[in-house]
This record gives C-alpha cells, sequence and structure tokens, in this order.
C-alpha cells in the first residue's frame, strides 16, 4: 500500500479522500489555490503545496504543477477526486510517465469513454443497449435532420464532449430541428472546444439510474448496484438514492452486468459509473439504455457505501496499489436505503442563481458525523468559510441512511431541518419541499419531477408573519436581558417596566412590510399584535432554541440575527424577517450617524475614543479582529460618541451596535 499520496482537488472530495487515507495510515499531500489559503482541506491534510492563482485553470487545473507538487513530496500516487482533471487522460498518462500511480483507469479508458459518440459505438459492439439514435461521425445538417425524422420526436442533441448537462437541448417537432442544432453546436463550440453532436430519441418518463462499478488489474469486475439520480434541475442531480425504487432483481443483475460489460470493454480499472436512462413505458415496463460512463468517484457515491458498508476511496487505493478488488460479486448485498441531498449555495427561487458569501453560520445536524452513521455530512467548509465565486457552489452533502426508503426519507427531512446557514442563499429549504413532495414520498420518479411538482417547491411559506415576527421579537428581548445583566444602564428607551407601555415594531417579510405593537402590562406578561393578530406572547430560552407561543400557534425556532435580519429556523422550516431599526431610524442624524455595528462576528480588540469625545468623519473608532484580520470602523459622520456599548475582549456577533454616536 503506498504511504504518501496527493490529493489533486480541494472541498469535500479532497476531505473525504483523506479521511480513508488516514484511517489506513496514508500521508495525504494538499494542493491549493491562492482562494484556498486557509480551506478546510488543507488542515485536513498532512502537508500542503500551494500551486497558483484562484481561478482552476491557475491552480487545480495546471497538471505540471501538481505533478512537481507530488515528486517534490515524495507521494507515490495521486488521486484526483471528481471534476478538474479526474477525467484527463493527458494528466493519467503524465503520472505515469513521471513514475506515479494514478489513481483511476487507464488512460486509455478515460480516452475511450470520453466522448459520448465514440464510447456509444464501443458500446454497440459490446452488446449494452443504446437509446435509439445516431451517432455517427457525419455531421451535415441535413442528414443529422433525417436521422431526428427517423428517430421519430422527441429528440435530444447532445454534445459529444458534452458533461454536467450542458450542451443539450431537446426538441418536439422536425420544423425546430434545425435552430436547436445551431444553438447546441455554438454552445458545444464554445463549452467544449469541440461541434460534434449525436441525436438520441428522448425516453418517455425518463429515470436516470446509474451503476457503480469496479475493475482491478487483475481483470475482475464487480458492479456494486445503482443508484437512482432522476431528480434533477436542469440535467443537473440534486436528491440521489439507493436502491433505485421499484428496481426488480433480474433488471438490477441485467444492468448490472451491462456495467460489466461496458468496463470490461475498454479494460477499465478502479472505480467507474455506467450511466443509464430508463424509460418507463404505460404499464410499468421499463427498459434502460446506456447513456455514459464516468471514468471517477461520482459526487453521489456516499449512498452506494451506505447501502454496501464498503468504503469506495478505500478500494480505489486497494486497487490502484495493485491489490484484488476486496470482494467478490456474490458477496456484495444491498442493505436498506439511503439518499444524498446536495446542499449548495444557490436561490432555487430565483432559477437556482449559484450565490457566494461567507458561512456566518453553518450548524450541521446534531446526529451527523463525517464518512459514515446514519447521518453523514461530507463537507469541504467550516462556519466562517466562504463560497467563492471560483469553484462550484456546493456546501456539503447530507447522507441518511434507514432500513427503509420511509425512514431514510423521515430521517433527510430532520436533518435538513437541523442544518442552519446563515450568510447566503442555500437550497436547504428547496431540498426539504422536494423531500416532502407527494412525487418523491411515493417514489414517482422521473427526470421531471421538480417541474411537475413546481407549485409546492418554490416560493413557500413555511413560517408566517406572526411566528417570524413573534421569533424576532422573543430574541430581541432576550438579547436585551442578556445585556441589561452586564449593565443595567443600557437598556433601551422606548418603554418603561412601571405601568402600560406599547413598543412599536416595524418588520420587512417576504418583500412586504409589516407593523407590530407589544404591550407591556401591569402584571408583567406582554401582548403582542402583529396585523389583525393580537394575543398574549410567552417565550423562554429551551434546549433547541426559543419556545414561544402566540396567538394559538406554538414555535420552537434558533434565531441568527446578522444585521437587522433575523434568520428563524424551526422543524416546519426557516424563513428570515428584516427588523426596521425605529429608533435608528427616528432623525436623520441617528439615522446617518448612530449605529456602528460590527461587519462580521468577532472580537472588540480597542476602542480609540471614549463618551463625550468629538469625532470627525472618517476617524478611525474602534478595532475588531475576525476571520484572523483586523477591522477598523470609522466614523461615518462628524459628532460626538454617546457611548461605548462593548469592553475590549467582548465577543461580538455580526450586526451588534459597538458604540453610539450622535449629532
Ligand atoms: P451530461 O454528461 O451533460 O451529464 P448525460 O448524457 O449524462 O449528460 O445526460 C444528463 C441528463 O439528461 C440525464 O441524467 C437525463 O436526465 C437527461 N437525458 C439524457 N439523455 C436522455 C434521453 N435520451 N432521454 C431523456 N432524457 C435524457
Amino acid at each position: 500500500m503506498f504511504k504518501k499520496i496527493l490529493i489533486a482537488n480541494r472541498g469535500e472530495i479532497a476531505c473525504r479522500v483523506a479521511a480513508t487515507a488516514r484511517r489506513m495510515a496514508i500521508k495525504t499531500v494538499a494542493v491549493y489555490s491562492d482562494a484556498d489559503v486557509n480551506a478546510k482541506h488543507v488542515s485536513f491534510c498532512d502537508e500542503a503545496i500551494h500551486i497558483g492563482g484562484s481561478a482552476p485553470k491557475d491552480s487545480y487545473l495546471r497538471w505540471e504543477k501538481i505533478i512537481a507538487a507530488a515528486k517534490a513530496s515524495g507521494a507515490e500516487a495521486i488521486h484526483p477526486g471528481y471534476g478538474f482533471l479526474s477525467e484527463n487522460e493527458e494528466f493519467a498518462q503524465a503520472c505515469l510517465d513521471a513514475g506515479l500511480v494514478f489513481i483511476g483507469p487507464p488512460a486509455s479508458a478515460i480516452k475511450a469513454m470520453g466522448l459520448k459518440a465514440e464510447s456509444k459505438q464501443l458500446m454497440e459492439k459490446a452488446g449494452v443497449p443504446l437509446v435509439p439514435g445516431y451517432h455517427g461521425s457525419d455531421q451535415s445538417p441535413a442528414l443529422l435532420q433525417r436521422e431526428a425524422d427517423r428517430i421519430g420526436y422527441p429528440v435530444l442533441i447532445k454534445a459529444s464532449a458534452g458533461g454536467g448537462g450542458k450542451g443539450m437541448r431537446a426538441v418536439d417537432k422536425s420544423e425546430d430541428f434545425a435552430a436547436a442544432l445551431a444553438s447546441c453546436q455554438r454552445e458545444a463550440i464554445n463549452s467544449f472546444g469541440n461541434d460534434k453532436v449525436l441525436v438520441e430519441k428522448y425516453a418517455q418518463r425518463p429515470r436516470h439510474i446509474e451503476i457503480q462499478v469496479f475493475g482491478d488489474t487483475l481483470g475482475n469486475y464487480v458492479y456494486l448496484f445503482e443508484r437512482d439520480c432522476s431528480v434533477q434541475r436542469r440535467h443537473q442531480k440534486v436528491l440521489e438514492e439507493a436502491p433505485a425504487p421499484g428496481m426488480s432483481q433480474a433488471m438490477r443483475q441485467q444492468m448490472g452486468e451491462a456495467a460489466v460489460a461496458a468496463a470490461r470493454a475498454v479494460n477499465y480499472v478502479g472505480a467507474g459509473t455506467v450511466e443509464f436512462i430508463v424509460e418507463q413505458r404505460e404499464g410499468g415496463a421499463m427498459n434502460f439504455f446506456f447513456m455514459e460512463m464516468n471514468t471517477r468517484l461520482q459526487v453521489e457515491h456516499p449512498v452506494t457505501e451506505a447501502i454496501t458498508g464498503l468504503d469506495l476511496v478505500e478500494w480505489q487505493l486497494r486497487v490502484a496499489s495493485g491489490e484484488a478488488l476486496p470482494l467478490k460479486q456474490e458477496q456484495l448485498s444491498i442493505q436498506g436505503h439511503a439518499i444524498e441531498a446536495r446542499i449548495c449555495a444557490e436561490s432555487p427561487d430565483n432559477n437556482f442563481l449559484p450565490a457566494t458569501g461567507t458561512l456566518h453560520v453553518y450548524q450541521k445536524p446534531s446526529c451527523a458525523t463525517f464518512e459514515r452513521g446514519t447521518v453523514r455530512i461530507d463537507d469541504g467548509v467550516r462556519e466562517g468559510d466562504t463560497i467563492s465565486p471560483f469553484y462550484d457552489s456546493m456546501v456539503a452533502k447530507l447522507i441518511v441512511h434507514g432500513q427503509t426508503r420511509e425512514e431514510a426519507l423521515a430521517r433527510l427531512d430532520e436533518a435538513l431541518a437541523q442544518t442552519r446557514i446563515v450568510g447566503l442563499s442555500t437550497n436547504v429549504q428547496f431540498l426539504r419541499h422536494v423531500v416532502r413532495s407527494p412525487s418523491f414520498a411515493q417514489a414517482n420518479l422521473d427526470t421531471a419531477l421538480i417541474q411537475r411538482e413546481e407549485a409546492l417547491l418554490f416560493k413557500q411559506e413555511t413560517i408566517g408573519l406572526p411566528l417570524a415576527a413573534a421569533s424576532a421579537i422573543a430574541q430581541t428581548l432576550l438579547n436585551e436581558k442578556a445585556r441589561e445583566g452586564t449593565d443595567p444602564f443600557s437598556r433601551r428607551d422606548g418603554w418603561q417596566t412601571h405601568g402600560v407601555t406599547v413598543r412599536p415594531f416595524e418588520f420587512e417579510f417576504r418583500g412586504e412590510s409589516a407593523k407590530a405593537a407589544l404591550t407591556y402590562r401591569h402584571d408583567g406578561t406582554l401582548q403582542l399584535q402583529v396585523g389583525e393578530l393580537s394575543g398574549p406572547l410567552v417565550f423562554s430560552r429551551g434546549e433547541q432554541g426559543i419556545d414561544i407561543e402566540f396567538a394559538g400557534q406554538r414555535l420552537t425556532a434558533a434565531v441568527f440575527t446578522q444585521g437587522e435580519v433575523d434568520h428563524v429556523f424551526a422543524a416546519r422550516g426557516a424563513t428570515q424577517i428584516t427588523a426596521i431599526d425605529l429608533l435608528a431610524h427616528a432623525g436623520e442624524t441617528q439615522a446617518e450617524g448612530g449605529r456602528l455595528t460590527a461587519p462580521m462576528p468577532g472580537k472588540v480588540v480597542s476602542f480609540a475614543v471614549k463618551a463625550g469625545d468629538k469625532v470627525s468623519k472618517g476617524q478611525p473608532l474602534a478595532v475588531m479582529e475576525a476571520m484572523k484580520m483586523e477591522h477598523t470602523i470609522a466614523a461615518p459622520a462628524d459628532g460626538v460618541v454617546l457611548e461605548l456599548l462593548y469592553a475590549p475582549g467582548d465577543q461580538v456577533t455580526e450586526g451588534s451596535e459597538l458604540l453610539k454616536i450622535g449629532a
């Protein structure tokens, strides 16, 4: 077995590979770009080597640099992870030429499977079922049109060099073919530098079912069963599960054997995935057709690990070091059901626009463990890290395992509810809606699931204004009480404890403004009015968050305040509500100069001023330390320091007011 390997990747997959290596007492070398100087994968490995600028072309794709790093560190092998160089046959060959082991298939197998059209020709010879279609070399538009007409509509035009869901066009009728072809070719040239296309029958109610295969250098092959990855958006996977619901034993075996035949046809070694499109016909018949083979470890491999109890990275390392496959086909079996959800920085309600930003809060399900267990989180980030625009937007993979699909589903929903991210938009709530949708819950799967359930998945309100406002108010009052504890003079004005006082609140919720009024009654109780609703507000801090009761409703909410926005998380869902500070906005000067808040969570290092000091615009007032850097907070306008609200050494949350300035 190797003593040291280099991991030519970043993020969760680099951490994932390193975890197995550590368990096997193999030393790891990380590589990193400028943007990743403080990344989790760097600290996770035994050594780390800087390889260049933040853009992938300046670092993770520079294979000469990576090979040099491997040689310099004394690594014997390179694990490419997925993406980046993992399916680059030149890189695989260059490793070999440099006397290093490439932990993956031989360059020749990557090449053979690299182009969709060529690989189909190969598969046809190997007797693997193909989607009816055309994958020849004659690319004249007239011929492609004739072929499409012959295949029958709808058809799919695919860029032969395509990947990641790019370079595909569905065409419903003959008249639309020419325009779709031209646009597909344009995208193919721009994205892949190759405008060759193939044409396929668009399968009916298609499901994406793929088979995990493994080969060793001794010519042994096994299949580790299937994964259903039908839940997709823009042809990209959202949820993956294993085994595939409704899969018969006979079909599993047929697909497994077809996948092994595909691997054998290209002398495959290591972990690979053969992707099939499965057509669901009226009456329940399912036909499977080869789509493509991915010659690497897949993002969704953990669901296979969960149902087989195996570590696929361990298998990769064993095979790459020349060992035989650890198990034979008849020794493999399926245990229970596993589902993976890809947690991404994106806005599902805004056409899945990728988001970037800092993970100010990143709380994982309390029961989650890395690498193994019934709830597993694979990630490459920590709280405080940023999701940058340089790399893909996946924050984490959440993988659950249960004895049955129902059990796995319930566990996934609960684990998603406990996944709390503040600082950037994510698809966590969207994933919960998908998991709870009738189609997914009943395993009525096909690639159009998200479209079909659209009405239930987007722009959903799980916590309404009354409870959102009650949560924000409860959080404010609890914060004030905590502050009072240390400083009896910091109590906010606008209300008093003797006699009845009404305190107004103003919020922005789901794009609309809303007013609330809190009445402090003689008997010490609180009465809240939000819009038409009015009733006692009762709350207390509990173990899971704030237990709130208002207007006949209860909620246990974890509330995180970021600036003026309160992020409310509860079992039933999550929402955001913006508190408009009425005091801060009361007078012009106050509004301009009144609030000096911490730009991020951190520690107060020092104040450069004291109460009563006159300050001029731009003058440094305080220094904070956050994310290993110092930040100076300067006066936004001329004024007088009224009050310092913290002392040096205090920890503050983002948005905390540090000092008050008056005109
Ligand atoms: P990529 O390499 O870009 O991921 P694939 O060939 O793997 O492209 O196809 C991606 C997705 O497109 C599949 O998972 C499936 O949802 C859909 N798809 C591909 N081929 C067909 C087909 N013939 N009929 C219906 N849907 C298809």
